[in-house]
């Protein structure tokens, strides 16, 4: 198959032909149709991820955030079957430690060594695995283009994540995004927006926060911190709880 392989950490990716995946019994193969840039590529890529990330040996294929078509699964796999339409969220689990099974699977004791792209070949390529397939994957509507779909699965989640699941967001509630114009804080002034909140976007890059304007925020600044914490008190009337 054909993958955008690293040959050498910052330099150019090289097409070129590349064993295919096998099929773990526990995994899924998908045939990639779409798929995502994120921050964390070029950190891989460039070797500078944050100190005690994660860091990759050349060469190497990257791509986490993905979309396609279910080819081959494994044998203890139970959900899935050829020809199904997917994507992946970006923080699998073994679906089995102590983390996975109350609920938390994004932080799996084991899922460091479970993220295509990150811990393994990912899906700049044809072909990727996706381990422990029947608790990895979300199936996709027809309706959705697996362009579309490819953004999801990773800046998506984890702003709904800590919007919805954490946050609780609740409508008519106030909600300041910080770094809203990044991808992440786009996805979460969209979701919060969603949610029925008022969204305050906060990004010290004037046309950055613009877009958040465009996407849902009722009031954006590029103030600064402390200024904008205090723009945010005299807007929204609350009282600071912390500092
Ligand atoms: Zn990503
Ligand atoms: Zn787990």
């Amino acid at each position: 198959m054909r993958a955008a392989v690293i040959e050498e950490l910052g330099q150019p990716l090289v097409v070129q032909e590349v064993p295919e995946p096998t099929c773990p019994p526990d995994g899924a193969i998908v045939r990639v149709m779409a798929n995502g840039i994120c921050r964390t590529d070029w950190a891989l890529w460039s070797g500078n991820f944050w100190a005690g990330g994660p860091r990759v040996a050349a060469p190497f294929v990257l791509g986490h955030e993905f979309a396609g078509v279910v080819e081959e699964v494994g044998s203890e796999v139970r959900r899935w079957r050829a020809g199904d339409r997917v994507t992946f969220p970006m923080n699998p689990g073994d679906g089995d430690c102590g983390m996975c099974r109350a609920g938390h699977q994004h932080v799996c004791e084991h899922g460091g060594t479970l993220v295509p792209g990150v811990s393994y070949w990912g899906a700049f390529a044809e072909y990727v695995v996706v381990r422990f397939a029947d608790v990895n994957m979300v199936a996709l509507p027809e309706s959705l283009s697996f362009v579309s779909a490819a953004s999801l699965g990773c800046r998506y989640i984890a702003a709904f994540h800590g919007i919805v699941d954490q946050a609780r967001v609740r409508p008519g509630e106030w909600v300041a995004v910080y770094g809203a114009g990044g991808g992440m804080g786009l996805a979460a002034v969209q979701i919060a927006a969603a949610a029925g909140a008022n969204v305050i976007a906060v990004d010290i890059a004037v046309d950055k926060v613009a877009a958040a304007g465009r996407l849902g925020a009722v009031h954006t600044t590029t103030a600064a911190a402390p200024e904008a914490a205090a723009e945010i008190v005299e807007l929204t009337g609350a009282v600071p709880t912390c500092r």
